[in-house]
C-alpha cells in the first residue's frame, strides 16, 4: 500500500502546482511512517499523551510555535507568515477507540482495548503533512493555526480546547476539517451538498415511574412497561408528525430496562436513547415535544417521568465562501470529477463547536481502493489507502495558500 507506483493516478494529475505536487511526494513515505506509528500506539480520548508529545515534536522541529495541554491533552501549532495577514485554521483529532484492532498488518494497534478504527491516525498525518510542506516551501502571507483535539469519539474534546482559549491568540478567520471515509474513493472528496454536513448528536435518559404490583392485578398497579411503550411509539410521531418532512431528525432507543420476572409489574423502566437533528430550530422542536409527549402520556395513565435530555455536540454549519473556497481549490487541482456531493451525515462529529464560532468548511477524504478499506469506521478491520494521505495534504495545502492570499475575504 505504501510504495506508490511509476504510474500512480497521482503522478500525472493535470493543473496540479508542480512544486507542490513534488514535495508533497518527497513526504509522501515520511507521512504513511508517522500514520503508521499512530496506527499502532493508539490512545483514547484525553488519554493522547504520547500522541500529543509526538505532533508537538514535529510542529517544534518543522518551525511552529507550539502550545500544549489546551483541551487537557490538545495541541496548537501556529505558523506566521513573512507578511501580516488572515489567519486559516486546520483541526484534526487525535484519539483511539475503545476496541480491539484486527487489521492483519505490522502497524496493527499494540495496545490492548484501544484502536485507531476511526481512522483520526490519518488525520493527524494529514495535517503534519500540511504543517511540513509550508515548513518547506514557507509561507508568504498570513498566519497558519494547526489544531490537534482529544477526545473527539466522546465528543467533548473541541468544546474543552475551546473553553481553554483554542479560539484565542490568534482569532482564526477561517477553519478546514476533515473525516476520512471508506464510502468514497481515494483522490475523491465527498462534500455535504446542504448547509449542513454532521448531525447535532444529543443523548437522553427517560425514567417513566408507576407502581409495582403482581402481573395478574394489573388493575391494582400503574404499570410503567405499557406506559413506555406507548411513549416510545408517540415519539416517533413526532418525526413523522412534527418534524418538516424536509427536514431531519432521528430518535433511536439503544436501551430499554425495567423489571425482573414475567409476573411483576415493576416500579420503573428506565429507557436511554439519542437524538440527531441537523437544523437547531428542529433539535429544540423535538426535544421540547419529546418532554411533553412523555409526561403527559405517563401523568394520563397515574404514571410520572423524568426526561433527561443532555445536549452533545451541535451539527456542523457549512460556511458558504469556505464550501466554495474548497470547490474551486479541488477543481483547479484534480478536476471536477474529483468532488462527490452527498446527504449530510445524520452522524455526530464534534468540529461542530469549531463550526458554530469560525467559518468553516468540513468534507470527507475519500480512503477506498478495494476490499480491505472497504470497512466501515469502527469495525475493527477498518484500514486506509494511505495515498488518501496525497490528496488530503495537497488540497489542505492548496485551500490555506488561496485563503491567505485571497482578497476577497
Ligand atoms: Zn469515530
Ligand atoms: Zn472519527
Amino acid at each position: 500500500m505504501t510504495k506508490l507506483k511509476d504510474n500512480d493516478v497521482f503522478h500525472k494529475l493535470k493543473g496540479l502546482d508542480p512544486v507542490l505536487h513534488d514535495t508533497v511526494l518527497s513526504i509522501y513515505e515520511e507521512l504513511v511512517q508517522i500514520r503508521r506509528d499512530f496506527r499502532k500506539h493508539p490512545e483514547l480520548s484525553f488519554q493522547e499523551y504520547r500522541t500529543a508529545s509526538i505532533v508537538g515534536d514535529y510542529l517544534r522541529r518543522w518551525g511552529y510555535d507550539v502550545e500544549e495541554e489546551v483541551g487537557d491533552t490538545g495541541v496548537i501549532g501556529l505558523l506566521q507568515g513573512e507578511e501580516e495577514g488572515k489567519v486559516f485554521g486546520l483541526r484534526a483529532d487525535m484519539d483511539a477507540l475503545p476496541m480491539n484492532d484486527e487489521i492483519e498488518q505490522d502497524y496493527k494497534s499494540i495496545n490492548e482495548g484501544a484502536a485507531h478504527t476511526c481512522g483520526h491516525d490519518m488525520h493527524m498525518a494529514n495535517l503534519l503533512g500540511v504543517a511540513k510542506v509550508f515548513s518547506i516551501l514557507g509561507l508568504k502571507k498570513g498566519t497558519l493555526k494547526l489544531i490537534f483535539q482529544p477526545a473527539e469519539e466522546i465528543g467533548v474534546g473541541a468544546k474543552r480546547m475551546i473553553d481553554q482559549g483554542a479560539l484565542e491568540n490568534p482569532k482564526m478567520d477561517m477553519m478546514a476539517g476533515l473525516h476520512v471515509h471508506p464510502t468514497v474513493g481515494v483522490g475523491k472528496f465527498s462534500i455535504s451538498a446542504s448547509t449542513y454536513s454532521g448531525a447535532a448528536a444529543d443523548f437522553f435518559q427517560l425514567d417513566v415511574h408507576g407502581k409495582g404490583g403482581h402481573a395478574a392485578y394489573p388493575h391494582l398497579t400503574v404499570d410503567p412497561v405499557t406506559i413506555t411503550s406507548q411513549i416510545l411509539v408517540a415519539f416517533q410521531q413526532i418525526v413523522s408528525r412534527k418534524v418538516n418532512p424536509i427536514d431531519s431528525a432521528v430518535i433511536s432507543v439503544g436501551n430499554i430496562n425495567g423489571g425482573t420476572k414475567n409476573n411483576i409489574i415493576p416500579e420503573k423502566v428506565t429507557v436511554k436513547g439519542t437524538v440527531r437533528t441537523l437544523d437547531p430550530e428542529v433539535r429544540e422542536l423535538v426535544s421540547s415535544h419529546m418532554k411533553k409527549i412523555a409526561s403527559s402520556i405517563a401523568e394520563s395513565y397515574g404514571g410520572s417521568c423524568d426526561l433527561q435530555y443532555n445536549y452533545g455536540p451541535p451539527s456542523i454549519k457549512i460556511d458558504e465562501d469556505a464550501k466554495q473556497l474548497f470547490i474551486e481549490s479541488a477543481i483547479e487541482l484534480f478536476g471536477k470529477e474529483t468532488i462527490k456531493y452527498s446527504q449530510p451525515s445524520m452522524g455526530g462529529e464534534d468540529f461542530s463547536s469549531f463550526s458554530q464560532e469560525v467559518p468553516s468548511f468540513f468534507f470527507r477524504l475519500g480512503t477506498n481502493s478495494g476490499k480491505s478499506t472497504a470497512y466501515s469506521n469502527h469495525n475493527p478491520k477498518f484500514n486506509v489507502d494511505e495515498r488518501a494521505l496525497l490528496y488530503g495534504v495537497t488540497i489542505l495545502t492548496h485551500l490555506t495558500d488561496k485563503f491567505l492570499n485571497k482578497e476577497a475575504f
